[in-house]
């Protein structure tokens, strides 16, 4: 055995090296709800400490998970508290965190059953738990990946396949050189991974037909051309602005008995589908094709978790498909025929124990508690000087503006500053605003009455800077 495996193997075998990087983790937990959301200038410039060129020899692992730890933790974003409102960035729930914490000493590969019993149970579980949840087709199947970006990507991919396969053109064999052509119909308001995902399957930014969208986002069913069996129609569960969801009922089911695939993109969104009292946002939902959703996002499972659901099992494997000598299939679920990557870690463990734990009326009660709490920071920032709320607060999504595009910028800049709580700008109807994301299970009406009170201050702070300059 050569020196470094005989350390390695002491390590291995070292508890107080695990334990040394589980405290650390406790100490940061039992800070994080209180500490400044976004780093301080001070953690910010230490971050220097990682600029050195790669070491020569190996060195001490306690070592390399203190450097980590002190120069490291500083610099996260507190987006596991309550106070960090910016993107659409979930939170985590404590099962789902311990269960990830467990399944990293597991260390599993999600490809193959064989590779992974374990895995391929709970993937095979939670696709049913899934498909009862949302109240989808039974034969509805789902692969785990690392996001709705590539869950985007791979619903039209299954899509492209099944529009392909219907003209009797093999995608796989031929590909789009000299195919039918594929109409890709979606609205103004689409989210950019949309766009991605309609690049990267070769379909072209430049051949989409864009529906007009009314002033929440929302596509205008009257506007959405005729569709065909070469149509895929692309529709969102959840602006990334205003939160707002396609008006599926009226869209759906029409665009269905015209033979268009649909896929919908739900982010964040889709979760209201699995309440009582948001569930209206998403009805006719379940007449879609493909659904894309996070599980970082609403569910509040840790990063990274993404899952694209099909109710097409032959298109979205099709378009997927991989195979090799070495191949072995198992008797059960092979993950990765659902889903892009052959090794895969097992993101589905912390999916599975966020689900076991919560149950049907968690889930509810959690993502309801998003929609409550957007609410009323959009009721209390609405009643502060110099601030407006321009959307409908149907979600988890508040977009506010102040009295000039500068204002706006500027308070942006001094929340950010403040660290008390943390939001980012957007652009929306082509007006620079806030855009605060209720996405954290954590937020409380403390936290919300505390950040708008961080937003009066900036206000105040921004004023001044006005003035002074002018
Ligand atoms: C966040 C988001 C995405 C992208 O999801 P990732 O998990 O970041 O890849 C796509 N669509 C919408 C509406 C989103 O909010």
């Amino acid at each position: 055995m050569s020196e470094l495996q005989k350390q390695m193997l002491s390590e291995l075998q070292d508890e107080s090296l695990f334990k040394k990087a589980e405290s650390f983790g406790l100490e940061y937990l039992s800070k994080v709800l209180d500490r400044n959301v976004y780093p301080t200038e001070e953690a910010l410039e230490n971050l220097s400490a990682f600029e050195e060129k790669l070491p020569d020899d190996t060195g001490n692992a306690h070592e390399v998970i203190e450097m980590l730890h002190k120069y490291g933790s500083p610099a996260t974003v507190a987006q596991v508290g309550g106070r960090y409102f910016g993107f659409v960035n979930g939170s985590v729930v404590p099962a789902g965190l311990a269960a990830k914490n467990l399944s990293i000493f597991w260390d599993q590969n999600t490809a193959m059953q064989v590779l992974s019993p374990i895995s391929s149970k709970l993937e095979t579980v939670v696709q049913k738990w899934l498909t009862q949840l949302f109240g989808l087709p039974d034969r509805t199947v789902a692969g785990f990946v690392s996001g709705t970006s590539m869950a985007n990507f791979c619903g039209l991919a299954a899509a492209r396949y099944r529009v392909l396969q219907n003209n009797n053109w093999d995608f796989n064999e031929n590909g789009l050189f000299g195919a039918p052509k594929i109409r890709v119909v979606t609205g103004k308001d689409a989210h950019s991974t949309v766009l991605k995902a309609i690049a990267l399957n070769g379909l072209g930014k430049g051949n989409i037909e864009w529906v007009d969208t009314e002033e929440e986002g929302r596509i205008i069913p009257d506007k959405i051309p005729e569709l065909d069996s070469n149509t895929i129609l692309i529709l969102q569960a959840g602006n990334v602005n205003s939160g707002s969801f396609d008006d599926f009922s009226s869209i759906c089911e029409k665009a269905r008995s015209q033979g268009a695939w649909i896929h919908i993109d739900g982010a964040f969104g889709l979760w209201a589908g699995a309440t009582k009292k948001l569930k209206h946002l998403t009805k006719g939902f379940e007449h879609a094709n493909s659904w894309a959703v996070d599980g970082h996002k609403t569910l509040n499972t840790p990063y990274d978790s993404g899952i694209i659901m099909c109710d097409d099992q032959e298109a979205l494997m099709s378009s997927l498909h991989m195979s090799g000598g070495y191949i072995i299939q198992g008797k059960d679920r092979d993950g990765m025929f659902y889903t892009p990557e052959m090794s895969r870690r097992a993101r589905i463990i912390e999916l599975w124990a966020t689900f076991k734990y919560l149950g049907k009326n968690g889930v509810d009660q959690m993502v309801y508690n998003l929609n409550q709490r957007a609410i009323q920071f959009a009721n209390e920032i609405s009643k502060a000087e110099g601030f407006s709320v321009l959307n409908e607060v149907v979600f988890n999504q508040v977009i506010v503006q102040c009295e000039t595009e500068e204002l706006t910028n500027k308070v942006i800049e001094e929340v950010q500053k403040l660290r008390e709580c943390w939001v980012g700008g957007s652009i929306w109807k082509g007006k620079r605003v806030i855009r605060i994301s209720v996405c954290s299970w954590v937020t409380n009406k403390e936290d919300i009455t505390r950040s708008v009170n961080s937003f009066i201050k900036a206000r105040e702070i921004a004023y001044k800077q006005i003035q002074l300059t002018e």
